[in-house]
């Protein structure tokens, strides 16, 4: 018998044992895979790059890699960009550059793969701007019998309103037909600023720039604010602003975190110290570049949806929550926003969202928080990240989406007897 190779996801707390793995050469290799798999009653899940948080990708049975289907294959005139599903955003992102378009808006880091984000509904921030799923104009997926099937708003409606955000549980996702706009370069200014005053002037706070976010240094009052806007000016300040990136964000960063969990004595000058690291100042830079950074500290993540005027509120409960914790996190909480949409699964379904991110070190216990600040999350609807931590399953989720059942009747016509399946899909959206 094959040795079996183990996989994890990026931070760690996620591995499995495939009986096989597969890197696919082509669509019609991937069906015969399928076909085969679901015929000898075999599971089947794609991985894109691991980063999420939880087992979605995990599997012991065969795991298969889109990693080869990478090709921009074309661009219609009306910017929607044909690409290979298993195709890196950054890589994404530099092809689309190469024609002179862009995606409207990504997340923190761009190092997972198109099909990977859009499956667990990866967003960026924007009270404008849904997350990159809501771009799919149309994707092609192969199903448990082996077929190659098309979908979009006017072919296979369901499956398209289904399969934007699919946990991977419907098939596998091969190409993918995305919206995109001209290329555009953001304007980011940084600033500190009083998180009480941030949080009591919420919509002036979300309505003053096309992407803000902040993040909260817990044990102070100071939230570090990003504003970017799409601007006309050229880039400025790269150098400077990547190697500040990689510091503050990144090195600095995660010695202050390592500091505070070996010795926690340290908590209260480490924080505030970070409170008044160099974060203010201005840059102008190619979209994806201000978008994303490259991530070097491993943390874990807990990341929830709720509607946005609940977030002041929300947001107040999670502060309190840290300061009474026996061991508070160090880690800063990141808030964000983002635009409302009609894929059924999709986290932002039917209103705006506000998020609320919460992390801890790779390796450090983060049972207490995540569950205290979950507890806080359902009491406003919270639907959690699906490629983020947390401790919901179909029965608490089911009643948070209101095309839940739509999903699930796609899922039994394309997948009766559970291909795709995996521990995550079995918890989060039943067997
Ligand atoms: C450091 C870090 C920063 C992050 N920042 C953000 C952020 O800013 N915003 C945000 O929303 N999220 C963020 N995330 C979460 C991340 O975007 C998601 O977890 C995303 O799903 C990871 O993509 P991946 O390619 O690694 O997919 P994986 O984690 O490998 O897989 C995710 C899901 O996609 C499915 N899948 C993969 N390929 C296919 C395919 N071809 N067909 C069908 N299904 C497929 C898998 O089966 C699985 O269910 C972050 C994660 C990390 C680790």
């Amino acid at each position: 018998m094959a040795k079996r190779i183990g996989v994890s996801n990026w931070t760690g707390n996620q591995s499995c044992a495939p009986v096989r793995q597969v890197d696919v050469g082509s669509v019609q290799s991937l069906a015969d895979v399928i076909a085969a798999a679901a015929s000898a009653g075999e599971r089947v899940k794609a991985i894109g790059t691991g980063h999420s948080f939880t087992g979605a990708a995990m599997t012991s049975g065969i795991l298969v890699r889109c990693g080869g289907l990478n090709r921009l294959e074309s661009v219609s005139e009306d910017g929607v960009a044909t690409v290979g599903a298993g195709v890196r955003l950054d890589s994404l992102s530099r092809q689309l550059r190469e024609r002179g378009r862009s995606l409207s808006s990504l997340g923190d880091i761009a190092v997972q793969t198109l099909a990977g984000a859009t499956a667990t509904a990866t967003h960026g921030t924007g009270r404008d701007y849904g997350n990159i799923s809501s771009s799919i104009r149309g994707f092609e997926i192969v199903t448990a019998d082996g077929s190659v099937m098309w979908c979009d708003a006017e072919n296979n409606a369901d499956i398209f309103a289904a399969g934007r955000v699919g946990l991977g549980a419907l098939g596998v996702v091969t190409r993918i037909a995305i919206a995109t706009e001209r290329s555009f370069n953001l304007h980011q200014v940084e600033s500190v600023q009083s998180i009480r005053e941030t949080l009591a002037d919420w919509n002036g706070f979300v309505t003053s720039a096309e992407h803000p976010e902040f993040f909260w240094i817990p044990g102070t009052d100071a939230a570090l604010v990003k504003r970017s806007n799409r601007t006309t000016r050229s880039v400025i300040g790269r150098k400077k602003a990547t190697a500040e990136k990689l510091l503050v964000e990144n090195a600095a960063f995660g010695a202050a975190m390592h500091l505070i969990n070996r010795m926690p004595s340290t908590r209260s000058r480490v924080v505030s110290l970070m409170g008044s690291l160099p974060s203010g100042g201005e840059r102008v830079d190619h979209s994806e570049r201000i978008f994303a950074t490259p991530r070097h500290v491993r943390f874990i993540e807990m990341e929830y949806g709720i509607p946005i005027d609940a977030v002041p509120e929300a947001f107040e409960r999670v502060r309190k929550l840290v300061g009474s914790l026996a061991d508070p996190p160090g880690f800063p909480i990141e808030v964000r926003v983002s635009a409302p949409d009609n894929i059924d699964l999709s986290t932002s379904h039917g209103r705006v969202s506000g998020w609320i991110a919460v992390h801890r070190l790779k390796g450090a216990p983060h049972d207490d928080y995540f569950r205290g600040v979950e507890a806080i999350m359902n009491e406003y609807e919270g639907r959690p990240h699906w490629g983020k931590f947390h401790y919901q399953n179909a029965e608490s989720l089911a009643p948070l989406y209101p095309r839940w059942d739509a999903f699930q009747s796609v899922r039994n016509r394309l997948d009766p007897n559970r291909v795709f399946a995996n521990d995550y899909t079995d918890r989060v959206l039943g067997t």
